[in-house]
């Protein structure tokens, strides 16, 4: 059992493993590790209790400092298990805060100084090793006296969330093509620091966003729609805690240019969220889409925004039919799909099972990328809709279904032209009969009916 002749009388705010430095720098050892193993250091640094008695006795462990309340997408705990610090607290009393190691820190508000993580001559990470302490670097073949970093670029009112923000902005530019986020519990290696630093400018300069969106366009293949070369932009715009910051206007500004030919099919690993967007289905429809091997959810226990989706499948599948002449783009013959009450999932389940046949011709989107004969959407959907047998349909549905305002439905509800659900209450105004829509969509002139009543 570890026994210590000089105990320190814990300082103010001092961080745990911060603690076990000083003990160990009074104790006369080299090495924390002469003391404590390094996973006990490692302990103590998530602010766990090590396991040595001496020194889990006499910390506090209090973690209120962590800033739980902000969910922050890179990782799950808020805390920097490396050490940052301040110069000036070092020099002053050999000391690390628990303040100073929420993520979220960047200055010291006793010296207004900025703190550092890395060490300024050789830019190495700082590790938990006693010349910290010292003020020295932790890097065996650097040890130089750690310095100060000159002019602070990081406005000091930045809120917390805002430098979250920051910080995942500079994860975007650190990361190449980052198209999906995974919260990972702790977040490791680079320095944190410079990461919120690029972020800031990032997000404060319009020139840098440009360059940066610029960059992802020229690398994306032209194999996808056009929207498919923006989801960093969209992954990073939909995880910002705030959409003022000045670069965002510049990100949000759709392009368009396409000219390189492709023929080869990079993997698209994304979240469900932006997957969603692309395929202009809604969440739980993606599991449909991955039992028809349209696309594949990386994690089937659960379907969230987060999950990661592989969407190339869709686009193998697609890209094996040429556009024919008599083919027209399906955005344009999207009035046949609300008509008939069809969802993008069912198009692309037919589209893939070959019940429909169509070309593939990358554009500005998915929905202008298809095509196909109006006359075969056109049979297809009258088909589809009529093997329907939903019998409660929302009103919603309906209002889109016929063209007739919700006032106008309820006039032929009163009148009982719709009739009424079985389960029907006076509270659950909100369904029709899909049958009695159908009839009365082919009544002929069934604009007039409300007029009548
Ligand atoms: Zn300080
Ligand atoms: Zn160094």
């Amino acid at each position: 059992m570890l026994k210590l002749a000089i105990k320190p009388a814990p300082l103010d705010d001092e961080c745990p493993v911060s603690y076990a430095l000083r003990a160990a720098l009074n104790n006369g050892y080299l090495y924390i590790t002469s003391m404590i193993r390094p996973s006990q250091v490692n302990r103590l640094s998530k602010l766990h209790h090590s396991g040595a008695h001496v020194i889990d006795e006499v910390i506090s462990f209090d973690s209120t400092f962590v800033d739980a309340h902000i969910n922050n997408p890179l990782c799950k705990y808020n805390l920097a298990i490396e050490p940052k610090v301040c110069i000036e607290c070092i020099q002053e009393s050999q000391l690390v805060t628990n303040k100073h190691q929420s993520l979220f820190s960047f200055f010291c508000q006793k010296h207004h100084i900025p703190l550092i993580d890395t060490c300024p001559a050789c830019n190495e990470r700082l590790t938990w090793e006693l010349p910290l302490l010292l003020g020295c670097c932790t890097t065996p073949t650097c040890g130089l006296r750690l310095t100060n970093k000159p002019n602070p670029t990081l406005p000091t009112t930045l809120s917390k969330e805002g430098i979250s923000d920051c910080l995942l902005a500079g994860y975007f530019l650190s990361t190449q093509d980052c198209l999906h986020l995974k919260q990972v519990k702790w977040l490791k290696n680079s320095s944190h620091l410079e990461l919120i630093e690029n972020g800031y400018n990032f997000l404060t300069k319009k020139a840098l966003t440009k360059a940066w969106q610029d960059a992802q366009i020229t690398k994306y293949s032209p194999f996808y729609p056009m929207s498919f070369s923006t989801i960093s932009t969209q992954l990073l715009v939909q995880s910002l805690n705030y959409l003022s910051w000045p670069a965002i206007p510049a990100l949000i500004t759709k392009k368009k240019n396409l000219t390189k030919e492709h023929s080869i099919t990079p993997r698209i690993l994304t979240t469900a969220g932006i997957a969603k967007e692309l395929l202009s289905v809604k969440l739980f429809e993606l599991r449909a889409l991955h039992e028809s091997g349209i696309i594949t959810i990386k994690d089937k226990s659960r379907l969230a925004s987060s999950t990661p989706i592989e969407l190339s499948n869709l686009f193998v599948h697609l890209s094996q039919h040429k556009v024919i002449p008599a083919m027209r783009e399906l955005s344009k013959q999207l009035d046949i799909l609300t008509y008939h009450d069809i969802s993008m999932t069912e198009l692309l389940i037919a589209l893939v099972s070959g019940k429909l046949a169509s070309g593939y011709q990358p554009s500005v989107n998915l929905l202008s990328s298809i095509f196909v004969t109006p006359k075969n959407l056109k049979d297809f959907a009258k088909q589809t809709f009529k093997d329907k047998r939903g019998n409660k349909i929302t009103l919603d549905k309906a209002i889109a279904l016929t063209g007739l305002s919700g006032k106008e439905l309820t006039k032929l509800r009163n009148a009982n032209v719709l009739k009424k659900p079985d389960w029907y209450r006076p509270s659950c105004k909100h369904f029709c009969i899909f049958e009695d829509i159908i009839k009365l969509r082919n009544l002929p002139q069934y604009h007039q009916l409300t007029l009548k009543l």
